[in-house]
């Protein structure tokens, strides 16, 4: 029988700069790319939005694959009994993969590579899905860093490994079907018209990006009704594109173009962010479950029920928040500022547990990413250890006017306002009834009231946060 190389897939669904199947290809015997829909122990099964992207990006995967003359199967189940399985039914020499850092998934992969070398086979794991390597990288006193900036300083005079070029063909296969074990949400055809997927779409949205959108990058990142991010997020969470690939291309289009070195450079350091994520997933534990300032595990968090719902569902009464709300229901995707401001107004507003809004975007973003999830929520929440300053409450009324001033965002995901003026658009229980009423707006009725007062839940955040400090 042929001899077989196995290449485990996970959260690098692409071909180049892949050096787990470019390691099998090199092997020179049968290749299957795996990929499994993992029941194991500890690793954290995708949310609902992330589950149909996975579909739509291993179906484009498989026909990459294909051509590459590289079988995929996929299987769903305990990861450690499929390869045993696979390894039994095949003569295979030899198992690589490319890393991946939650601590539940490195004690499924450590177990797994001891098994393999029980067996007597070859196995190797390869960094990818990260430019630098989390143990890589260290303070002066060699701790793992807690604070941005340091990091990035030392990020930037690494010298990031190159991409790899995308293996060399094989003899052409004909696509299989693929089993992803998957149902169509009940909103699915709804995000359909938003989103490209697999590599090829991630390559060209960053083409497009650098070519066209880079340079307003800077100023415009943080209006959310402009087209001013790269929108890569969800491409790099499937690891449709690698960070290095992200990291190389845009340092050479910054030589190639200077007068956009600026905003590259900018983009880049946003991108560094999903290191540092990665690094504190690494080094500081569960950060999906666990505060990284423990004294947060006191918080006096409300439990608070309904107004949770109104959260989720987009019905809070406060513009910005139920746009942004309504955006990622819609789309499975929300603008960075505004997922700032609807995490600021759980958490401190209604003093409601980070690890509510934090599972409830996991099952919602496309985008979902084991690291930069957790690490952000809880960078707005306060117990990260970088952290937003606990005083820091964002008030989605000056937030609003500040990055939504004409209101196209609120007027588009929330149509019920749109006839409002902007003077009231952000605020409309301050606008005189004549207002409303020339707006065709009855707050309670075609609008809820808001669900909280700003200045008094305010002052109720500061005084939990306080309590925290002066027990800590
Ligand atoms: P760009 O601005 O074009 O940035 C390029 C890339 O850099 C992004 O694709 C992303 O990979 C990375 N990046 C940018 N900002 C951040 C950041 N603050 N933290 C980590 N990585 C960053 N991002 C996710 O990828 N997955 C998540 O699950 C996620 N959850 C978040 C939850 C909250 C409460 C907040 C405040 C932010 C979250 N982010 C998450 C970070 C950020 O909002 C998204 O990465 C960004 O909106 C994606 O849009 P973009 O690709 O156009 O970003």
């Amino acid at each position: 029988m042929t001899s077989t190389t196995i290449a485990w897939l996970r959260n690098d669904l692409r071909l180049t700069d892949n050096p787990a199947l470019s390691a099998a290809m090199r092997a020179g015997t049968r290749v299957i790319a795996l990929y499994v829909h993992e029941t194991a122990h500890g690793v954290r099964p995708p949310g609902a939005a992330a589950r149909w992207w996975l579909h739509h990006s291993l179906q484009t995967l498989e026909r990459d694959l294909a051509a590459l003359g590289v079988e995929l199967t996929v299987r769903t189940g305990e990861p450690g009994g499929i390869i045993a399985d696979l390894v039994r039914d095949n003569t295979v020499a030899a198992v690589f993969w490319n890393r991946r850092y939650a601590p539940g998934e490195v004690l499924v992969d450590a177990a797994i590579k001891t098994w393999l070398i029980n067996q007597g086979l070859a196995t190797q794991s390869f960094g990818a899905n990260v430019l630098i390597e989390p143990w890589d990288i260290a303070t002066g006193q060699g701790q793992p860093y807690s604070v941005f900036t340091p990091f990035w300083k030392s990020l930037k005079q690494r010298a990031i490994a190159l991409p790899l070029q995308q293996p060399s063909a094989r003899l052409p296969r004909q696509p299989q079907p693929v089993d992803t074990d998957y149902r169509e949400p009940c909103w699915a055809a709804k995000l359909g018209g938003h989103w490209y997927f697999g590599e090829v779409a991630a390559q060209r949205t960053l083409a497009d990006f650098l070519d066209h959108r880079v340079t307003n990058y800077p100023q415009g990142r943080d209006f959310p009704d402009s087209d001013a991010s790269s929108g890569l997020s969800p491409h790099l969470r499937f690891g449709e594109i690698s960070p290095r690939q992200i990291w190389h291309t845009a340092t050479m289009a910054a030589q190639m173009a200077p007068e956009k070195a600026a905003a590259i450079d900018k983009f880049l350091s946003e991108l560094a962010w999903r290191d540092f994520s990665y690094h504190q997933l690494y080094h500081r534990g569960d950060i999906a479950t666990e505060p990284m300032q423990p004294k947060y595990g006191n918080m006096a968090w409300r439990e608070a029920d309904d107004e949770f719902a109104a959260w989720t569902s987009g019905m809070t009464g406060l513009p910005i928040i139920d746009a942004g709300m309504r955006e990622l229901w819609e789309t499975g995707s929300m603008h960075n500022r505004v997922r700032i401001l609807v995490a600021s107004l759980l958490t401190k507003n209604l003093l409601i547990d980070w690890r509510r809004g934090e599972q409830w975007f996991w099952d919602c973003l496309v985008d979902s990413d084991r690291a930069s999830n957790p690490a952000s929520w809880q960078w707005v929440a306060g117990s990260g250890l970088d952290a937003a300053p606990y005083f820091r409450i964002f008030n989605p009324v000056t937030q609003g006017s500040r990055f939504d001033a004409a209101g196209g965002y609120v007027r588009r995901w929330v149509p019920e306002l749109a006839a409002l003026p902007d003077q009231w658009l952000h605020n409309p229980w301050e606008a005189p009834q004549q207002a409303l009423a020339a707006a065709g707006v009855r707050l309670g009725v075609t609008y809820p009231a808001p669900i909280v007062d700003l200045k008094a839940s305010r002052v109720r955040a500061l005084e939990a946060a306080a309590a925290l400090q002066r027990n800590d």
